[in-house]
């Protein structure tokens, strides 16, 4: 964004390059019936549980809950990325709409995996085609290409490719999908997101946006991507931990500068500013931030500035530091009841 054009306490709307609004009501929950050991293990005892015990019902108020709290935060467009294998037909109707309701920009997708057999897999396409057919601002989404066989990850792209949209992937995020770089070489495109991209060599010859998520990163213990290495435009993603980028660009900066102490907060900044090249239309949002002026090298050190107001599309959605056109104490209460239910049917899922 050129902050010349803005005032000294104003940014354009911050953009969430990889989100799981699916994954708002998991804090809090349950602890795993054991400890996981390795980055698999947080997926099967954790996420891949959680994944299975979602209803639409469910996902409708954690989308709600993550769309307000992204826009309470500042972030004005979000990529999200889902999956509920037990409830997969109209999932992301009930993302797009609920995120419609909120007043935020959103761009869907469904995971596609092999994880539930082929029928899922073929559900999870047909969730993506139905989605886009309809005219949803979407793209295809894969899991990872470790999750599926080659002929789903062949039809996934074949969709992207019919409907004029990107691919949005997980690759190499931890060493189980190390041979992402040579099943994806051929097939990505300048319009994909490759998110996380921890374990792809420098010298990995795919085409798209990488994704960086330092904080995720961080918790699952994959290791760092650093990733100015792999030579591609590079935005930020928060992976499904809450929506504030501006945070995010904090951990982003502290996480760099851990193995090197030249990087600067405009390096980072950039990464943030790269989501506009993916929502070019939110540099036209506007944020009025709690303190000022806006500059990176103040923000990579400030933790205590926040949203006074938000425009979207032109729009007030959030006015004195509250939403605007929702009734945020309503999706908080609403949201923790369908918590509740989400705990108690995660205590049957092993
Ligand atoms: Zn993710």
């Amino acid at each position: 964004m050129d902050l010349r054009n803005l005032e000294l306490n104003e940014t354009s709307g911050l953009v969430c390059a990889h989100h799981h609004l699916y994954s708002a009501l998991a804090r809090g929950m349950p602890a795993p019936p054991r400890t996981p050991q390795t980055f698999r293990e947080i997926l099967e005892l954790v996420w891949w549980r959680l994944d299975r015990a979602l209803d639409l019902e469910m996902l409708e108020w954690s989308a709600k809950l993550g769309a307000l709290e992204a826009i309470e935060s500042g972030t004005t467009a979000i990529f999200d990325h889902h999956e509920s294998p037990n409830a997969i037909e109209g999932s992301l109707d009930v993302i797009a709409n609920a995120c419609a309701e909120v007043g935020i920009r959103v761009n869907c997708s469904y995971g596609v995996t092999d994880r539930h057999g082929p029928d899922g897999a073929k559900r999870g396409l047909e969730e993506n085609l139905r989605f886009l057919a309809q005219g949803g601002q979407g793209m295809v989404g894969i899991h990872a290409a470790f999750t599926c066989e080659q002929d789903t990850l062949l039809a996934a792209v074949e969709l992207a490719q019919q409907h004029g949209v990107g691919v949005h992937i997980h690759v190499a995020e931890g060493v189980d999908d190390i041979d992402a770089v040579n099943r994806l070489r051929g097939l990505s495109q300048e319009s994909w997101l490759l998110v996380h991209g921890v374990h792809l060599p420098d010298n990995h010859g795919l085409t798209g946006h990488l994704v960086h998520n330092p904080r995720s990163n961080m918790n699952n213990s994959v290791g760092y991507a650093a990733p100015q290495r792999l030579g591609l435009p590079v935005a930020l993603g928060t992976d499904g931990i809450g929506a504030a980028m501006l945070d995010e660009f904090r951990v982003a900066y502290a996480r760099a500068r851990e193995c090197d102490i030249t990087v600067t907060p405009e390096l980072v900044w950039e990464w943030l500013e790269g989501g506009y090249q993916l929502v070019p239309e939110a540099i036209n949002d506007r944020v009025v931030w709690s303190d000022e002026p806006i500059d990176p090298w103040r923000l990579a050190y400030h933790t205590s500035i926040r949203p006074l107001s938000v425009q979207i599309a032109g729009e007030v959605v959030v006015s004195d530091g509250a939403a605007t056109r929702v009734d945020a104490e309503e999706i908080r209460a609403k949201a923790a009841e369908q918590a509740k239910r989400l705990f108690s049917a995660l205590e049957t899922i092993y």
